[in-house]
Formats: C-alpha cells, sequence, structure tokens
C-alpha cells in the first residue's frame, strides 16, 4: 500500500499545502516516510459539505447494504494485517502480538455492528395504532423509531491504533447508525491511519456509497479538529483522550449557534479495592494481577488501576471495636496486618523488576514524567519502587544499541528521549489522599499509588470522594462483599462497570459492556464507546403521526416487511417480514 501524507475527502486525496511533518518511531526517535500534509479549513468544509450530502442517500440504505460494508471493512483490513501491524509497530513500539489482537479486535467490532444491523430490534421501533373512535378525541396513529443523526467527526486515540481510531468502535457505531464519518487521526500513529483510511475508502468504492461517507483530515486537534467540530454540517462528536482535549471539544461545541453532542471518553483511575478477606487469602496473587494489569501495554489503557485502597487497620482501634477479631470478616487483625505487608512486598518487587517500557509518544511520557513528579513531591505520599537508574543501568535504555551504549554511559537524557517510562508505585494514607485532590489526577502509564485505610468508614469516605470513572473493582470473600455493601452502592453512583475478583484492563466488546461512566470518566455518562449500544451515541428518536404506509420506512409499516422486532401497542413482538 504506498502511502502519500494526504488526507482522504471522499474519493480524492486532498492536494498537499504547507510542509510536511514526519511521522516518527517512539523507540528511536526516527523520522518515517512519508511526511504529512495537514488539511486546510477548506478542506474541513469540503468534506463536511459532502458527508452532509452523502448523509442524504447513506442514512436511507437498507440494514443490509449497511452491513455488507461494515464487513467489506473489516475483510480489507484482514487482507492487509501484516502491513498493517508492521507499520503500527514502527510508529507506537507497541508488540506485535498486541497489535494482530488489536486488529483482530476492530474486525469483531465492525462485524458485530453488521449483526446488529441485520436484527433491527436495536432500533427501538414502536407502534401505536390509532383509534378515530375514540372518545372524546379520536386516538392517533404514532409510529417512532431511532433515527441518524448525520456526519460525525470522529477523533482517534493514541493508545488503540486500530480499534479506537480510523475504523475503530466510533467510525464502526457511526457508519452502522447511517452517519458519514470524518474522522481527525491521532498524530501518534499517522501512517497506520493513512493505511486504514486508504482501505475503508475502497471498500465504500466498491460498496458504491456515496462520495463523501468516510474522509480522514490530518492536521493538529486544536486546527483542524477544532475547525470540524464547530463546523455547522457535523452533528456530532466521538473522542478518546485527555480531559483537557475532550473538554475543549465539549466546550467548543456547546458554543457553536447550534450544540451538538459530543461523546468524549477522558479516561479514569480506575480504583481498585481489596476487601480484608481477599487479601487475606490471596495476597501474592492479587499483587501479581494487578502488577499485570497496572503495566500491560505501558500502562497506556485507560482502564489502567491508578489508585488501590486496602484496609490497614491499628490494632487496638480494632480491638476495641470488635474485641479483637474483625466483626464483618471473622480476620484476626494481626493476619490483616501480616496479609496486607505481603501483599505490599510482593507488589513493589513485581513493580521494581519491570524494566521501563516505550510509551506512545513524547507527549504522553512528559505527562507521565510530570504525573510521577508531581505523586513524589506531595507530602505525605511515599515512592516504593524507585529503581530508575538502576533499572536504566542494569538492563539497558530502550532502543540502546549492546553494553557500548549501556544506561551507565548514556542514563537519563538518552533514556528519556527514547520514551522510556519506569514504573511508579505509591503508598500513602487516607487522610493524605482525602486532602489531596490532585492524587485522583489520572498518571497516564505504568504508575498505581496504594491508599491505606486506617478503617472501613475511612474507605468508604474515600469512595465517596471519587469522581466518575470508567471502572471500579472490588476483590472480596462472599462475606467481604455481603459485609460492604454499601461501598458497592457507592460504587454503582461512580462507575459504568463494577469489575468483581477480577482486573479493569481488557474490555469484552459485545452487546452488554459499558464503557462510559460518569463525568469526568465521559462526557455522557449515559453513553458507552463499546459494545452495540455505542451506536445509541449516533441516533435520535423520530416520530410519524398518521403517517399513510406509503410514507413509513419499511422498519414503521404495518405489514413488518423487515421482520424485526418491534413494541406493538404495547406488546413486544416480531412481524412476519417479507
Ligand atoms: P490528547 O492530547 O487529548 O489528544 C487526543 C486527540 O485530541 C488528538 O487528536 C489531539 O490532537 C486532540 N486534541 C487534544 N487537545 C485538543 C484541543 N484542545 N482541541 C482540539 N483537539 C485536541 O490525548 P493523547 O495524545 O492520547 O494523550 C495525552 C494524554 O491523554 C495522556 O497523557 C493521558 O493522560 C490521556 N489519555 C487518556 C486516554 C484514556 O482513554 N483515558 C487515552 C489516551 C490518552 P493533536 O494531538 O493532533 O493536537
Amino acid at each position: 500500500m504506498k502511502l502519500e501524507g494526504l488526507s482522504i475527502c471522499g474519493y480524492n486525496r486532498v492536494k498537499p499545502s504547507g510542509t510536511p511533518t514526519p511521522a516518527s518511531n517512539p523507540a528511536t526517535a526516527a523520522q518515517l516516510e512519508p511526511g504529512y500534509f495537514w488539511a486546510t479549513p477548506e478542506d474541513v468544509t469540503q468534506a463536511a459539505q459532502l458527508a452532509a450530502r452523502a448523509f442524504l442517500e447513506y442514512r436511507r440504505w437498507s440494514p443490509t447494504r449497511r452491513a455488507d460494508l461494515l464487513s467489506r471493512i473489516a475483510g480489507l483490513i484482514e487482507a492487509s494485517a501484516s502491513a498493517l501491524v508492521e507499520r503500527a509497530q514502527q510508529e507506537t513500539a507497541l508488540p506485535p502480538a498486541r497489535l494482530q489482537g488489536e486488529i483482530a479486535r476492530t474486525c469483531g467490532q465492525l462485524r458485530l455492528f453488521a449483526s446488529l444491523l441485520q436484527e433491527g430490534w436495536w432500533l427501538d421501533a414502536r407502534i401505536d395504532h390509532g383509534n378515530p373512535e375514540r372518545k372524546p378525541l379520536p386516538k392517533p396513529d404514532v409510529r417512532s423509531m431511532l433515527v441518524p443523526l448525520g456526519p460525525v467527526a470522529v477523533f482517534s486515540s493514541s493508545n488503540f491504533p486500530f480499534a479506537f481510531s480510523v475504523a475503530g468502535g466510533d467510525t464502526a457505531s457511526a457508519l452502522a447508525a447511517g452517519c458519514p464519518v470524518i474522522v481527525k487521526p491521532h498524530q501518534g500513529h499517522l501512517g497506520a491511519s493513512e493505511m486504514v483510511g486508504i482501505i475503508v475508502q475502497q471498500a465504500a468504492a466498491e460498496c458504491h456509497a456515496p462520495d463523501g461517507v468516510f474522509s480522514l483530515l490530518f492536521g493538529p486537534g486544536r486546527d483542524v479538529g477544532t475547525t470540524l467540530v464547530k463546523h455547522p454540517l457535523i452533528k456530532a462528536v466521538g473522542f478518546t483522550g485527555s480531559r483537557a482535549g475532550g473538554r475543549a471539544l465539549m466546550d467548543a461545541a456547546a458554543a457553536r449557534s447550534e450544540p451538538i453532542p459530543v461523546y468524549a471518553e477522558m479516561g479514569s483511575i480506575n480504583p481498585v479495592f481489596l476487601l480484608p478477606g481477599a487479601l487475606q487469602q490471596r495476597a501474592a496473587a492479587l499483587a501479581a494481577g494487578l502488577h499485570a494489569s497496572v503495566t500491560l501495554g505501558v500502562g497506556q489503557f485507560c482502564t489502567n488501576p491508578g489508585l488501590v485502597f486496602i484496609e490497614h487497620e491499628p490494632a487496638a482501634e480494632r480491638r476495641s471495636e470488635s474485641g479483637g477479631r474483625r466483626a464483618e470478616v471473622g480476620l484476626p487483625i494481626s493476619d490483616l496486618r501480616l496479609q496486607t505487608s505481603g501483599f505490599l512486598q510482593s507488589l513493589e518487587s513485581l513493580m521494581a523488576a519491570t524494566p521501563p517500557g516505550t510509551m506512545l509518544t513524547q507527549s504522553i511520557h512528559s505527562e507521565y514524567n510530570a504525573g510521577v513528579e508531581k505523586f513524589s513531591r506531595t507530602p505525605g505520599v511515599r515512592r516504593v519502587s524507585d529503581k530508575r537508574e538502576a533499572q536504566g543501568a542494569k538492563r539497558g535504555a530502550p532502543g540502546a544499541k549492546g553494553k557500548a551504549e549501556s544506561a551507565t554511559r548514556r542514563p537519563l537524557t538518552a533514556y528519556r528521549l527514547a520514551l522510556g517510562a519506569p514504573t511508579a508505585l505509591f503508598v500513602t494514607d487516607a487522610e493524605t489522599f482525602l486532602s489531596h485532590h490532585t492524587l485522583m489526577d489520572e498518571v497516564f502509564g505504568p504508575s498505581t499509588l496504594v491508599v491505606q485505610c486506617g478503617s472501613r468508614s475511612q474507605m468508604l469516605a474515600a469512595a465517596q470522594e471519587l469522581e466518575g470513572q470508567l471502572t471500579a473493582t472490588v476483590h472480596g470473600t462472599p462475606e467481604d462483599f455481603a459485609a460492604n455493601a454499601d461501598l458497592l452502592a457507592i460504587l454503582e453512583t461512580k462507575v459504568g462497570r463494577l469489575v468483581c475478583n477480577g482486573f479493569p484492563t481488557g474490555v469484552e466488546v459485545c452487546h452488554a459492556m459499558t464503557h462510559g461512566g460518569p463525568y469526568p470518566a465521559t462526557a455522557d455518562g449515559r453513553s458507552t464507546s463499546v459494545g452495540t449500544r455505542a451506536i445509541e451515541r449516533f441516533v435520535r428518536p423520530l416520530c410519524y403521526q398518521n403517517a399513510p404506509d406509503a410514507a413509513l420506512p419499511d422498519e414503521l409499516k404495518e405489514s413488518n416487511p423487515l421482520g424485526i422486532w418491534r413494541l406493538v401497542d404495547g406488546k413486544r413482538e416480531q412481524g412476519r417480514g417479507g
């Protein structure tokens, strides 16, 4: 596949303008060909106008045609998988196995939406038959279903070059809903984005989609991205990234003369609660599971567990309350303290033994360092695995070429240049956590903060203080869960997904998944960006009153020619079809 470094506007490539910006390899800082030309404001207008025109036809496509388009995109991605993995690996330093898995997930997502389209129930078609004889007033015939919003702007993510990028979940759900898509790719993987863009363009052509159903505009978010969001023909936005970026786009969208919805997934610290019975039974396994989750993908996951609560109660206090035994789970305090420290010791040695991994971009790397510095400087917070220099010296900096370039001779500067991120494990107490709101800031990378709570009520107080999160995780025995119903009740109000006895990284793509959560985890806690409910972000209900059959879409016609599930006069039924 030949890369040109040019944006895609419908079925055309945008002419080069200005100076090209090269893609780069984060592991070596080497520049990659070709250079990328940024789109101009005129290109944004052109793409938006094409998308608006394409919408008039595409919104009326049958579910089968839309499903064919999604399936064709998946098929073409699979056919180019090895080239895609090779390029993405150069641009992101993510390992090939991870990227292959992501491609499989991306294609699975596209096919899941294709199968959803064939089902039809997601349209929420409802019919209330009229009754002209009703007294005192005739009852009108009322029918409604969900219809697409219009052209959608998608900001792809840095950390998922495929699954949350050009043909990722936002694009798949918007195209499935019947909305044309204009993608603003992430600068962290320009080449992989262009490749997937070419694939989507080819699939659209093969499926005879209207020109403009898909465009891809390279350029900085504050420039090309903001212009796109402000364009009056854009009707919704999908975004994955930082809170600052998401919030800027929410504000820009709200300030338009016609405000539009922004579905921004902005991250989370994903608190984990280790309850006493679980700590007693499996401290080492919990440390190993947590370490694997914190360091997965160099910690660059929105579901990375950045905060861990454990109960570490002074024995004297607990004894006076429950006579030397833990009332809730029957665990002697001395055992609990032992298990707690065993957990921390195991976690500390695992974190310290983990070599630094290469981060995705310079900016993510400097944000990570700044976050780690901020936590390190917070009074009352202790960094317990600070092995930066030792790790660098022992293992060599990422990108170093053998002994001659060991980190002993090229210490922190070369190491930082190569975007290496050492792990960071912090420990504090609940008082410190509750008095420093900045300890709730996301530190995007292989870092986590363990908060030792002096009592169960302190743990509850800390949970109550949490901001909206994508996930919360609770580890416990059945007795722990029974004794902590109040904790679960608090967490239910804070998160989009509650994980029990597992870890939050790894988001299953399925019908029931919620990858969302109250603000600031996302812009709108009523939505999800993973799973088939993601389609609901890009539709709105449209109601027809007393419309003759000929004026109704097939989904609402009396004979139900598509044979879909509908709510007819209050009863769910599947029509005859045909
Ligand atoms: P980002 O800086 O928010 O960038 C994401 C996208 O939004 C990029 O395309 C960027 O464009 C654009 N953008 C950023 N600020 C903007 C603004 N003010 N106006 C318009 N567009 C804007 O996220 P990132 O590069 O992926 O990573 C930076 C930080 O985001 C990380 O350190 C981490 O804290 C967080 N993050 C969170 C998640 C998550 O899911 N929780 C995922 C990734 C990153 P340009 O870069 O082209 O300017």
